[in-house]
């Protein structure tokens, strides 16, 4: 019979959400007449902009025209897109990037998930933890893991972000291949400064590792001093890449559209000691396996950068800016620290001493009908706090605030 492949099967079930769902199903069913609020979700409310809307349109009316219909893209995605993200997410910032290493995608999932193929099945992958579970579960899937124990995988490097270190990892005492990244992170809502980031940057450069650094919050920081992409710390285009996406920028999150940025001075070494770019290996990966994100969603994005696009994609983001501000009040108000927030849409709220992660769960759900995520599910390190999301409707917020502060 065919075998399977074994690394799948030493995957843990996704333990988290399926808990989290259990037990607010539970409770509806014990408390039909109460609504409960989900501060737990990851995913948007708000509808896309206007400018994406009516350049949906256009799109799909080229597409009914024989004159104007596209049938396959270039894989790595239209010019006119890749320009705009140069010009807008780089340029704009003094970056020096070319469009064609910018590699278009239907999400940021995928990239970061698919790109850990390029190396070596040997390698050794660094995260931080907590820690988004794609970084760790795709380098299961391709068998670098190790061993589960102890809550833990034997052959991953993990970085604690916690209080004591004020959430900036320290670096690792052996070295890995890869090392995850992820600013602002999910789940903690907490920024690297330039001189942190410059920090990693200039230890990859001297380890000889590569960066995998995802900024799909980046619409989010407020302050002058956070860097919006690794590439604006020097030699960062010899060690890393940049993975972006319009589902938190823009609300695609139901449309679908990423880029990869993926320098061309980014080289690995190859089994016969010289040297070898990422950019011409993920070319022929994306090639291989992907035939480009739809013609019209690439239109939408592209309308991200229009000047009503900027205004409109903005004046959302400020609202869930508003929302995670009004959160972090009520959440101090109640006597609890809480990290991020400032330069994300992810509050992590410390737990009043003497409970953990699924106990302070319990009681919001149970005392005010609210749902948010337990610190614990994003990895050992996250034991002792919750997520809040600022996605919600303002309503809801609103609603969700007063509950809080009901609490105090
Ligand atoms: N990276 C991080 C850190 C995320 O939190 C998410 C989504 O929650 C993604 C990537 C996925 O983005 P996309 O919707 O583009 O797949």
């Amino acid at each position: 019979m065919t075998k399977v492949n074994e690394s799948f099967l030493a995957l843990r079930s996704n333990y988290l959400f399926a808990e989290i769902a259990r037990k607010v199903a539970v409770f509806k069913e014990a408390n039909p007449e109460k609504k409960v609020i989900s501060l737990g979700i990851g995913d948007v409310t708000q509808p896309l902009a206007p400018a994406v809307v009516s350049a949906l349109h256009m799109a799909v009316d080229e597409m009914g025209d024989a004159a104007h219909f596209r049938g396959y893209g270039p894989e790595q995605g239209y010019a006119f897109l890749r320009e705009a993200v140069v010009k807008n997410d780089y340029q704009a910032r003094g970056i020096d990037m070319a469009p064609e290493e910018i590699f278009v995608s239907d999400g940021a999932k995928c990239d970061v998930g698919n790109f850990q193929e390029l190396f070596a099945a040997d390698s050794v992958v660094a995260v931080t933890d907590p820690v988004y579970p794609v970084y760790v579960d795709s380098n299961v899937m391709a068998g670098r893991a190790g061993a589960y124990a102890d809550g833990r995988w034997q052959r991953i490097v993990y970085l604690p972000c916690v209080r004591d270190n004020d959430f900036v990892p320290d670096f690792p005492k052996t070295r890995p291949d890869m090392i995850y990244l992820c600013y602002p992170n999910n789940p903690t809502g907490t920024v690297l400064s330039r001189a942190a980031l410059q920090g990693w940057v200039d230890y990859a450069r001297r380890e000889g590792c590569v960066i995998l650094y995802d900024s799909a919050y980046e619409a989010y920081i407020q302050e002058d001093d956070i860097p919006h992409s690794i590439f604006e710390l020097d030699g960062a285009r010899e060690v890393a890449v940049e993975f972006r996406s319009f589902s938190k920028t823009a609300g695609f999150t139901g449309l679908r559209c990423a880029y990869a940025a993926v320098p061309k001075d980014l080289k690995v070494r190859a089994g016969d000691g010289g040297e070898i770019a990422l950019h011409g290996l993920w070319n022929r990966r994306q090639c291989t396996k992907y035939n480009g994100c739809p013609y019209i969603v690439q239109r939408a994005a592209e309308a991200v950068y229009s000047p009503e696009g900027k205004r409109q994609i903005q004046d959302v983001i400020r609202g869930y800016q508003r929302n995670a501000a009004q959160l972090g009040a009520a959440v101090k108000d109640m006597g609890l620290d809480f990290y991020g927030g400032r330069n994300a849409p992810y509050i992590w709220v410390s737990v009043p001493s003497g409970t953990d992660s699924w106990a302070f769960f319990d009681r919001l759900l149970s005392s005010a009908a609210l749902v948010c995520t337990p610190g614990v599910g994003f990895g050992a390190s996250g034991e002792g706090y919750v997520r809040l999301t600022a996605f919600g409707t303002s309503q809801d917020t609103q609603e969700a605030i007063s509950r809080l502060r009901e609490q105090c």
